[in-house]
């Protein structure tokens, strides 16, 4: 088919998502057929770098062998089969897998189909695991302000991003917010061990206040992703272990985003040799390939759902796709390739060379604040950088620079004023260097010419 004759169907049939589709009737948009390590093209044979790992999941590039060939496999043998009441090769090997590179003592592993599926589970672990323990006044959770945790009900509810709150408030449950360490805005002033005790210490107060209700404490490890890459200063995770132990509650981490090497180790939570009592892990497990998500728990957590038939004990979840072997197999072979390309290691050169790079960037006008951890990436764009005045969000700022990154051969997407970089973990250091130039460029000629 014709690429206008797609354009125009996509425009008939299809709702898309966190998309004003009264503008998508006269915007301009690619339609991708093919991809290619680290490149998408689209019907017109145009090759575009995946700056942004087709939204945060893509490792190892796009048609990779390893991943085609376990896929292809696992469709000779069976491509679906029920997780309730049956078990299958390919999610033991998978669970096997994961518990043995997860933090220490989570060795647990309960599957769904995506983030948003992975943190409700966990919710529902930690509301239930308190209410078996004894303890049904612990249903409340605390979060940080600015947090993402996906878009069902029970994840809206624990985030912080005002604009998806405003809708469907009538619908979600409270929490306590603790300010989250986004030390650019912070109204004290911006020193790293300052922010950091302040918001730590809001935290203590929360916990300190409210412990005996609250179940458990939500957080996006080292850098909260869909709020604008806010990253957390070093101790801080150790500390929110430390404190949520002190009080007696749950720690849950959300590794949707920051998992399988986006922060330059396999897992956030090991930068600091933290281990929570409940994981939600997303986004890369199938190295971007196939849905797939896990929520991994300590045994203590699991050993609280154990009782006779009749107590009603057990965790009353689970989805029609739930461990499927397609996706299972994709997600072991994303982790051989770990193993046996050493791409952790490979990583480390190219994060420092976007750190090096990025130096480069304060140059520019408008460019207020630049935060970065591993290969995540968030540049924020201010109007004027003396005082941190952002921009309208009428200006588009973000959507025009990346408008402009697209017609330079570079797939991006934007968090409002925030530009976000978050290439796969393969693309190389030439294609690096090509998408920092790309968006520098685009940077600079969006806010030079407004
Ligand atoms: C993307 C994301 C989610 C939601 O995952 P989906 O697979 O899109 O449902 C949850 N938490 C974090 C931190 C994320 O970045």
């Amino acid at each position: 088919m014709k690429t206008k004759t797609l354009i125009a169907k996509d425009r008939k049939y299809l709702w898309h998502p966190f998309t004003q589709m009264q503008d998508w009737q006269t915007e301009e948009f690619p339609v991708i057929e093919k991809g290619d390590g680290c490149y998408l093209i689209d019907t017109e044979g145009r090759r575009y770098l995946d700056g942004v790992s087709s939204l945060w999941c893509n490792v190892h590039g796009h048609k990779v062998k390893e991943l085609d060939r376990a896929i292809k496999k696992q469709l000779q043998k069976i491509s679906h089969t029920t997780f309730l009441g049956l078990t299958h090769p390919t999610a033991i090997e998978l669970a096997e897998k994961l518990a043995a590179i997860a933090p220490k003592g989570l060795t647990r592993v309960f599957y769904s189909d995506s983030g948003s599926e992975a943190v409700e589970i966990a919710l529902k672990m930690a509301f239930q695991y308190w209410a078996q323990k004894g303890h049904p006044e612990k249903k409340k959770f605390a979060r940080l302000e600015n947090a993402y945790h996906g878009d069902t009900l029970g994840a809206v509810s624990v985030g912080g991003i005002d604009l998806f709150h405003q809708i469907y408030k009538p619908l979600l449950f409270n929490t306590f917010a603790i300010p989250s360490p986004y030390r650019y805005r912070w109204e004290t002033g911006s020193d790293p061990e300052k922010v950091k005790n302040e918001s730590l210490n809001s935290m203590e107060e929360i916990l300190r206040e409210h412990h005996q209700e609250i179940a458990a404490f939500v957080m996006e490890p080292l850098m909260q992703g869909a709020a604008g890459m806010i990253d957390q200063p070093t101790g801080y995770i150790s500390r929110a272990r430390e404190l949520t132990r002190k009080y007696n509650t749950l720690l849950i981490f959300d590794e949707v985003a920051t998992g399988f090497g986006r922060t330059g180790e396999m897992f956030a939570a090991d930068h600091e040799s933290v281990t929570p009592d409940i994981m939600a892990v997303a986004k890369g497990i199938t190295g971007g390939y196939l849905p797939l998500a896990a929520t991994l728990a300590t045994e203590e957590v699991y050993d609280a759902f154990l009782g006779r038939y009749e107590e009603f004990k057990a965790f009353f979840h689970g989805h029609t796709y739930t461990a499927n072997p397609l996706a299972c197999a994709a997600a072991i072979a994303n982790l051989e390739i770990f193993e046996k390309q050493k791409t952790l290691e490979k990583l480390q050169p190219k994060i420092r060379l976007i750190k090096k790079r990025l130096e480069g960037f304060y140059k520019l006008k408008c460019v207020g604040d630049i935060r970065q951890c591993g290969i995540m990436v968030g540049i924020e764009l201010v109007r004027d950088k003396a005082t941190k005045e952002p921009f309208d969000a009428k200006e588009k700022v973000g959507v025009r620079v990346i408008e402009r990154a697209r017609k330079k051969g570079a797939i991006l997407r934007p968090l409002g004023s925030v530009i976000v970089l978050m290439p796969p973990l393969a693309m190389t250091e030439r294609e690096l260097d090509r998408l920092l130039d790309i968006t520098y460029d685009s940077i600079e000629e969006t806010t030079n010419k407004r």
